[in-house]
């Protein structure tokens, strides 16, 4: 490829703080983005280790990382780029506009968006602190990869500021149809679906969303759109699904680590060999936590003799539970995780084992190679990594995924137990067919999302975006 740098631009930036006896440092996150980008540096032949080569990494910076000098900034392969907001501009920008009108309105929960203009204001300072961070940053050659719903506006208002620019734009969350864009005020879905055309390249999980976009870029600029090429006088953006996943390989070799098979042994004795099924999510009203424990109960219910031989570990993970909806939401789950146990619990049995809180790598590898059935039903999700994770982690060939129809990983895992989360008794079915299950059919099930999942890893993500960028751009030229 022809770019010189890669600058990612993301609200989180990939570190965190780590303590050491010369004093802070920074600790790299080990997500999926960040190996994604490492992979794709490496694909544009930058040299890791070559201070002119390094990856840019612009993000919101916390306070923490503001007692940092600028020299702890970097590593042998980042350079991060802290855009440090105004207190009152974050909370409107990321907490109001971001996770209070955005998150729930494009995940379908309008009744719990909240439409505030102090917060599109906020959301508009915000985006132009990123433009001001990057337009410091950036010269001839660089691309430009811009991530997710906090940064809708960015792309235009780089495309403004420097017209010749390469830029590109993924979107993480799931992309509604329009009936949901139109709820927005009008200025408010003309600025954001302006926002994102400042990119060359607009990527989404699922040919859905892109659907959806396209269908929204034509009600709210009315501009025409060949195959899967938005036409602007002087360019062409192409919108295209690019489904993110996992390091395939890093999961099925730790599947496999000797730590991790002693923590699963582990919990296999505590719960005496029991059948189990397993989840994960952060806390959030998208991940249908309710209903996958009514759909729990109704097979308690139903089938009695599976009492004392099955159960349910189920963790959730803490997320932004200062907001009052997610207390709301924590308080029921808990609840319900009460009622269920208090009613089909004896002194030796628990059937749902719950907790709160962040798990290790090595705990959750052990979980995921220890279940037999995970367990994974939400109401809505852009993508959902955790299954992926599943899946490769199963090296064994055992244990079966409950997936809902409305996660984005649906589309590319049909040799999954497909479910609709709000169907209790299809939840109730699916986790006794998932408990009686033959080896083999197991088997034949993961071979087949194994196989997938190899080919579509987040190496292969990473590499069709930027091959966009080579294959499917057109000069203005092609476009008469
Ligand atoms: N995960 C985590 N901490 C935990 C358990 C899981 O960070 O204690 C990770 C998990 O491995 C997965 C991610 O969180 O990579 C969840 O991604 P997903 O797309 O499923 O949901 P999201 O939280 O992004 O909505």
């Amino acid at each position: 490829s022809s770019f010189k740098r890669l600058l990612i631009v993301s609200y989180r930036l990939p570190f965190s703080i780590q303590q050491t006896s010369e004093g802070p440092s920074l600790l790299q996150n080990s997500g999926g983005l960040v190996s994604a980008v490492l992979s794709m540096a490496e694909q544009m032949g930058q040299n890791q280790g070559n201070a002119a080569a390094k990856i840019h990494w612009i993000g919101h910076g916390d306070s923490a990382l503001q007692a940092l000098g600028p020299d702890a900034l970097e590593n042998e392969t980042f350079v991060a780029h802290p855009v440090y907001l105004d207190e009152a501009v974050n909370k409107g920008f990321y907490e109001g506009f971001s996770n209070d009108l955005i998150w729930p309105l494009f995940h379908y929960f309008p009744s719990y968006a909240s439409f505030k203009e102090h917060d599109f204001d906020c959301y508009q300072q915000a985006n132009t602190r990123f433009l001001e961070e990057l337009t410091a940053l950036i010269e001839p050659g660089d691309l430009v990869w811009i991530h997710d719903f906090q940064l809708m506006l960015l792309p235009d208002l780089v495309r403004q500021a420097i017209p010749s620019a390469s830029i590109g734009y993924f979107f993480h969350i799931p992309f509604p149809n329009y009936e949901i864009i139109k709820l927005l005020p009008r200025t408010w879905r003309q600025a954001l679906i302006k926002g994102l055309l400042g990119a060359d390249v607009v990527g989404f999980h699922t040919t859905d969303y892109v659907q959806h976009f396209l269908q929204s870029v034509s009600e709210v600029l009315t501009l025409p759109i060949i195959d899967h090429r938005i036409v602007l006088p002087d360019r062409s953006v192409v919108v295209k699904d690019f489904p993110i996943s996992v390091d395939f390989n890093k999961f099925n070799i730790s599947g496999q680590d000797t730590e991790v098979f002693a923590t699963q042994q582990h919990y296999k004795n505590l719960l005496r060999h029991n059948k189990i099924i397993f989840s994960v999510d952060r806390l959030d009203y998208t991940k249908g936590i309710t209903s996958r424990l009514l759909g729990y109960e109704r097979f308690l219910i139903q089938n009695p003799d599976w009492h004392d031989e099955v159960t349910f570990v189920m963790t959730v993970v803490p997320s932004r539970d200062k907001i009052g909806q997610y207390q709301e939401l924590k308080r029921e789950i808990e609840e319900t995780v009460g009622r269920i146990n208090g009613l089909f619990g004896t002194i030796g049995w628990r059937p749902i084992v719950y907790s709160y809180r962040s798990l290790t790598f090595t705990e959750l590898m052990a979980l995921y190679t220890a279940c037999d059935i995970a367990l994974i039903t939400p109401i809505r999700d852009g993508m959902n990594l955790v299954c992926k994770e599943f899946v490769a982690s199963r090296w064994d060939h055992k244990g079966v995924l409950i997936l809902s129809e409305l996660a984005g990983a649906a589309q590319e895992l049909p040799d999954a137990i497909i479910i609709n989360p709000t169907d209790t008794q299809e939840v109730a079915d699916a986790i006794k067919q998932a408990l009686v299950m033959p080896l083999v059919e197991q088997a034949e099930r993961l071979v087949h999302m194994r196989k997938h999942l190899q080919n579509h890893n987040v190496f292969r993500w990473s590499h069709d975006f930027l091959s966009a960028f080579n294959t499917m751009i057109s000069k203005p030229t092609d476009l008469e």
